[in-house]
């Protein structure tokens, strides 16, 4: 099959290509989105990402348009991990540039806890942005380019005691 022009997919985009090819469990799809496992496994054992299917680089080129899309794609991220894994608890959220790895846009959804407590804070805590904030911030029409210095930042995951 063609993709036709509606799906705008990057070549050479590593989530592109898992949704074209589908050679990763596609764990569920609909006209805008698509979730799949995470391989990173050290950060939880149920780690999923949720993409839109049109290329989007990143939260930086969000306009007040995707807002609807950031929505669903929360959406599709909690059904996923709660079918998953019911009962637990999760933590969902973006990387900001320059932090992303691939520059696809996608929502992160990890059931918790998470393994490391490196990644926890690092990675996955403090730098984990949610939905909510994205919006708020594609509301305002901020930039959402991380700041370089980011040490006044609360963590989203409590250290461990
Ligand atoms: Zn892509
Ligand atoms: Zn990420």
């Amino acid at each position: 099959m063609e993709s036709s022009a509606k799906t705008a997919a990057k070549s050479g985009c590593v989530f592109c290509n898992i949704y074209k090819a589908k050679k990763d469990k596609i764990l569920f799809q609909d006209d805008l989105t698509f979730a799949f496992y995470n391989k990173k496994k050290s950060v939880s054992d149920i780690h999923i990402l949720v993409c839109p299917i049109v290329h989007l680089k990143n939260c930086s080129t969000l306009t007040k348009d995707n807002i609807d899309l950031l929505r669903h794609m929360q959406k599709v991220a909690e059904g996923v991990v709660a079918k998953l894994s019911p009962r637990s608890e999760y933590r969902f959220g973006y990387h900001k540039p320059p932090i992303n790895t691939v520059e696809h846009l996608h929502l992160h959804g990890i059931v918790l806890p998470i393994k490391s407590e490196f990644l926890s804070n690092l990675r996955y805590g403090k730098l984990l942005t949610p939905t909510e904030t994205i919006i708020q911030e594609v509301e305002q029409g901020k930039s959402l380019i991380e700041p370089k210095d980011d040490s006044t930042k609360k963590p989203l995951v409590a250290p461990k005691k």
